[in-house]
């Protein structure tokens, strides 16, 4: 059975990313960075896009959560078996990983669009019989292990990925690098750039960079220098051995350590930020490199509920394909509006019920906070100040919490223990639970059915966010932080409502916790308790524009689009 054969004379563009999020069940994503790479990947089906997509098998998942009593973390294999969905590639590929050689095999999964359109989507798998005991383990965990083993699955995806392509069959034009996990890729572009005439090695006039920069596109996710994959040279040659000649390496990748982000930049004709404040400041971390920004987006049909898929078929048929017809909102009566999310808000807590045991009330204001956690997202900003909490939001609002920390990062687990601590002391006073194991299929009945989002991240560390662009989706406003997508997408009163100052710091250190949590009880007391309980139309009028004026730009349709006239094409 060869159907995929197509596949290698159609795909033009690859792109490559460490975790994809296609759905809850295969689960070899961890946050917003894969689920934006599956919603990539969905709307480049949906658009007919000549794409594929690489990335790790994960075998064993990002993890399972539970929070135990003392609400410590438990983590817990997510096993997966590629082999039970996916179809096996008759090719494979070798790439050399510390003196040994290790094969790579892929799995082949189709993202399906009901327009027609096929992503075929190669997950890479390194549990080969011939592989070392150790090797076999490679494309197991997703960002576990140490620095080694992450350089490992760097160089398995990066250099292994490109190889299979080629060895497959296909002739990609333009690689996308989704972070700088992908970016070895361009060690083995370059090497295939060599000037042929030219048989010495070492003489760097023989290695076209321009070359390899034509193919290749980079989008950057993170706005914190540490926060880049960076590797000592010494580990890069014990565990790379040489690809390209050390001094061309340290030329494009860094003089005293290899950073797969600076390698990306030096060999990509376009690079951009996830949101415009976001390219800024990438800009200013990487002086010398023109760095563009594309908004990041969601997929509209994965993300909206069940219950506003019934109501946009109704009022706005064709709105799936094409998002930008959500501007027609206000063709759809007030009424309806509300029974959707009425039907969303039900949904939401029957499962909650199911999960946890507590009846959540179905008439008070409920706030929603969930995502990967870690510090810079301060999910216990709300609780600054508990007294004045309690004083505004007893039987007024209730909150409902969930979000992963990464096993090694203990500042967040040490935040969930703080927050499902502060929950269970309030119990009497605030409705709250803390939901387990956030993933996207939680996420999928969360988000659309509270009432307010909620985000609180430092400043400028959100790159993007794309959470609240579900929310918007479904009608629910955003309440955050003006930091990455929401500052283009808020307006005051009008789509949501910020929290804090405006966005205007210069660095990292400026920190503005008293006044976001100060403005955050104020604007709770003041505006969107009283509204929400006083004036309905109000409020349907704010869920409508979270649909009119955010959900319908903010998705990855127009981010394709973007990406192929800005960056694929030019
Ligand atoms: C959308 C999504 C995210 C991203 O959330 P942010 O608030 O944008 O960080 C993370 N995890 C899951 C499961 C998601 O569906």
């Amino acid at each position: 059975m060869s159907d995929w054969k197509h596949f290698t004379l159609e795909a033009k563009i690859a792109y490559f990313s460490m975790e994809i999020g296609l759905s809850a069940d295969i689960p070899t994503y961890s946050g917003g960075l894969g689920v934006l790479a599956g919603d990539t990947i969905k709307s480049a089906a949906d658009l007919k896009l000549p794409m594929l997509a690489v990335t790790l098998a994960s075998r064993k998942g990002y993890f399972r959560q539970e929070i135990d009593k003392d609400g410590r973390q438990q983590e817990y294999p997510m096993v997966w078996k590629p082999e039970s969905i996916m179809e096996l590639l008759p090719t494979k590929t070798l790439v050399t990983i510390a003196g040994r050689d290790v094969k790579i095999q892929a799995w082949l999964y189709r993202v399906k669009s009901p327009t027609g359109g096929v992503v075929p989507v190669l997950f890479l798998d390194t549990d080969i019989p011939g592989n070392s005991e150790e090797d076999r383990h490679l494309t197991d965990l997703l960002y576990g292990g140490d620095q080694e083993y992450r350089f490992k699955q760097e160089i398995v995806l990066g250099l292994g990925g490109i190889r299979l392509l080629t060895a497959l069959g296909f002739t990609i034009r333009m690689f996308h690098m989704n972070e700088g996990h992908a970016s070895l890729l361009t060690l083995e572009l370059l090497n295939r750039s060599r000037r042929l005439f030219e048989n010495k090695w070492d003489e760097r006039a023989a290695w076209d960079t321009r070359k390899v920069a034509e193919q290749c596109v980079f989008t950057t996710h993170t706005p914190v220098a540490a926060g880049h994959d960076h590797f000592p040279y010494d580990l890069v040659e014990r565990i790379m051995g040489e690809v390209v000649p050390y001094p061309l390496l340290r030329e494009l990748g860094g003089s005293d350590e290899l950073n797969l982000t600076v390698l990306a930049l030096n060999l990509s004709r376009y690079v951009n930020g996830v949101a415009k404040k976001h390219g800024e400041i990438s800009q200013a971390l990487f002086p010398g490199f023109e760095i563009h920004s594309i908004t990041n987006g969601v997929h509209t049909f994965t993300w909206a509920s069940p219950y506003f898929v019934n109501l946009f078929d109704d009022y706005i048929p064709g709105w799936a394909n094409e998002p930008e017809l959500l501007v027609r909102v206000d063709s759809i009566p007030d009424e309806a509006i509300w029974d959707a999310h009425c039907g969303a808000k039900a949904y939401l807590f029957q499962f909650v019920q199911e999960s946890t045991g507590i009846d959540f009330d179905p008439e008070v204001l409920t706030i929603g906070f969930a995502r990967r956690v870690a510090a810079y997202k301060r999910g216990d900003l709300i609780f600054s100040d508990l007294p004045r909490l309690l004083e505004l939001g007893r039987g007024k609002i209730q909150i409902i919490f969930g979000g992963k920390a990464h096993p090694q990062d203990e500042s967040g687990k040490e935040m969930i223990r703080h927050l499902t601590e502060i929950i269970g002391r309030l119990q009497g006073s605030l409705r709250m639970v803390y939901l387990e194991n956030y993933n996207m299929e939680i996420a999928y009945r969360l988000i659309p059915g509270v009432d307010l989002w909620l985000n609180t991240p430092t400043r400028p560390l959100e790159a993007s966010g794309t959470s609240g662009m579900k929310a918007a989706l479904n009608g629910v406003p955003n309440f955050s932080v003006l930091d990455g997508w929401w500052i283009e997408g808020h307006i005051e009163g009008v789509t949501g409502w910020a929290i804090g100052p405006p966005p205007l710091e210069k660095s990292i250190s400026e920190n503005h916790s008293d006044a976001d949590a100060n403005d955050l009880y104020d604007k709770l007391q003041r505006l969107i308790v009283p509204l929400y309980y006083q004036d309905r139309p109000g409020w349907v009028r704010v869920m409508k524009n979270a649909i009119g004026k955010n959900a319908y730009y903010f998705n990855t349709h127009v981010m394709m689009r973007r990406y192929v006239t800005e960056a694929y094409i030019r």
